[in-house]
Order: C-alpha cells, then structure tokens, then sequence
C-alpha cells in the first residue's frame, strides 16, 4: 500500500469513525490501523485473506464494521471471535479497546497465523489466536469461558448460536451483528437460543455510512441465563442438516 498517505490515511479514517459516532482513533491507533492495512494488501497478494481490498472499503465494511460493536462490549471483557477469519472484527476491536482479552478462532490455519502475525506486528498484546473448529473446541476448556461471544459473517444466525453460546459463561453475552435479515435470522434461531441457554437481551438496528453507501446494521445481545447442555454444539454435518 505504501503509495498511500499516511496523514490522508489518519484522516480518512478519524472521518469515517466520527460520521458513525464511533470513537476516534489516537494517532498510536490510526498508525495500527494504517499498518494493518499495509500488512494486510501485501499478504493478500501472496494467499486469498479477503476480496475487499479497495481503501474506501476496508475502512468501512472491516474497520467501521468491526469497530462499531464494541459499545456493547463491557470493559475488560474476555473476548471470543468465532470464524475470525483475516481478524474481523479481532484486529480493529483490539486497536481500539486495548482493555479487551480477546481470543481469535478459525479452522483455516493461514488466517490463524496471519491474525497472530498482525497482533505482533502491531503490538497487540492482547489478542491470541487459536485455530480449530468452534463445535470441537466448545467441548474442551473454553466452554463457558468467556465473558462475551461475537463471530461476523460466519453463518446464519441459528447455526451460529450453536457454535457460540456454548463457549459464554453464565451472565455473558454472545453478540452478534446481522445486516439486513436479523429479524427473519431472529425470527428462526429464538427456540435454538433458549434450548441452548441464553435469551435476547436488547436490540440496536443502526446504519453504518460512509463511501457513499449505506449498510443496515442490527446488533443482537443474547444473555447467558443457564448453562448450554452437553450435548451442544453438535457436530457441524447435523447443526447444517438440522439447526435448533
Ligand atoms: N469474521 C471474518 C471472516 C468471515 S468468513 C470477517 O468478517 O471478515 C468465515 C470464517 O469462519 C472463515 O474464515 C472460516 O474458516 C471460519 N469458520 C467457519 N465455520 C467455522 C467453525 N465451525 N469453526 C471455526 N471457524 C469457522
């Protein structure tokens, strides 16, 4: 990327953070994010991390994105990010609340080391980074573990709660963003959420704007009331085959 401005950077970014209502950065956190987008076109050269890969769309749909869930998220919480993916929303939540414990999940092992890389490029002591299968990890040490659960864009919302309320401990939270379907994602998952012990606690619908677009949002607090039953998460062939 280096072609790009770093002070055009700082501002494009601030901009975007402010237009959202979202915390602005600190010029140590605008220089993260500028080298995590660095980081991040040069590794996407070399193996798939993500499409989006034009400025204007990495600051919106992964850093804005990422970044404008954290107010549900309680101060120095431990954090769970199913499906990190190339670490949204890990990397930009890590930037912005260094207070945040947060663990970043995913089965692909390239993503995993590139996540781990990223953190200790930047600095960010708070984040490790574990590869393996969410439904095979929830049965091990990490069940019911973690003060909050959030994934983005790893399934639909039914299928997700199985992979994340498991790893919530009793009175935490699993949090997660939908776009445009949360309601009828909401609407199919509300029986499954309960089996598995959690409940909805609040709804935020919002708009996320920027580059000239604008994407609906809708964050989706669960509280954990009871311990999910042992038999959750089931393998990943029967929660496809029959989600709760
Ligand atoms: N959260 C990132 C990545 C989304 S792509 C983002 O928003 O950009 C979905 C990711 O979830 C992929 O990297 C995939 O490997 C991971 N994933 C899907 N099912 C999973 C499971 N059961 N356990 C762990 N990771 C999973």
């Amino acid at each position: 990327m280096t072609d790009i401005d770093r002070a055009a950077f700082g501002e494009q970014l601030a901009a975007l953070f402010r237009e959202n209502g979202i915390t602005l950065p600190s010029d140590g956190q605008a220089e993260a994010f500028y080298r995590l987008t660095d980081h991040l076109l040069a590794e996407n050269e070399r193996y798939n991390l993500t499409a989006i890969t034009d400025l204007p769309s990495i600051l919106l749909r992964h850093y804005a994105d990422s970044v404008c869930c954290a107010k549900y998220i309680p101060q120095g919480a431990s954090l769970l990010d199913v499906g990190c993916g190339a670490g949204f929303p890990t990397l930009p939540l890590a930037i912005m609340r260094p207070d945040l414990r947060i663990t970043a999940m995913d089965a692909t092992k390239k993503r995993v080391d590139f996540v781990a890389g990223s953190a200790s490029l930047l600095g960010l002591s708070n984040v490790r980074a574990v590869c393996g299968r969410a439904e095979e990890l929830a049965a091990g040490e990490m069940r019911a573990s973690f003060d909050c659960v959030t994934a983005r864009a790893v399934a639909e919302l039914r299928v997700l709660a199985e992979l994340c309320v498991p790893f919530v401990r009793e009175g935490g939270i699993f949090l997660s963003m939908k776009a445009k379907s949360a309601s009828e994602e909401l609407a199919a998952a509300q029986a499954g959420i309960g089996t598995l012990g959690a409940r909805l606690s609040a709804r935020e619908d919002f708009a996320l704007t920027g580059n000239g677009e604008t994407l609906e949002r809708s964050a989706l607090l669960f509280k954990k009331v009871r311990p999910t039953p042992p038999t959750y998460p089931r393998p990943f062939a029967r929660i496809k085959k029959k989600p709760l």
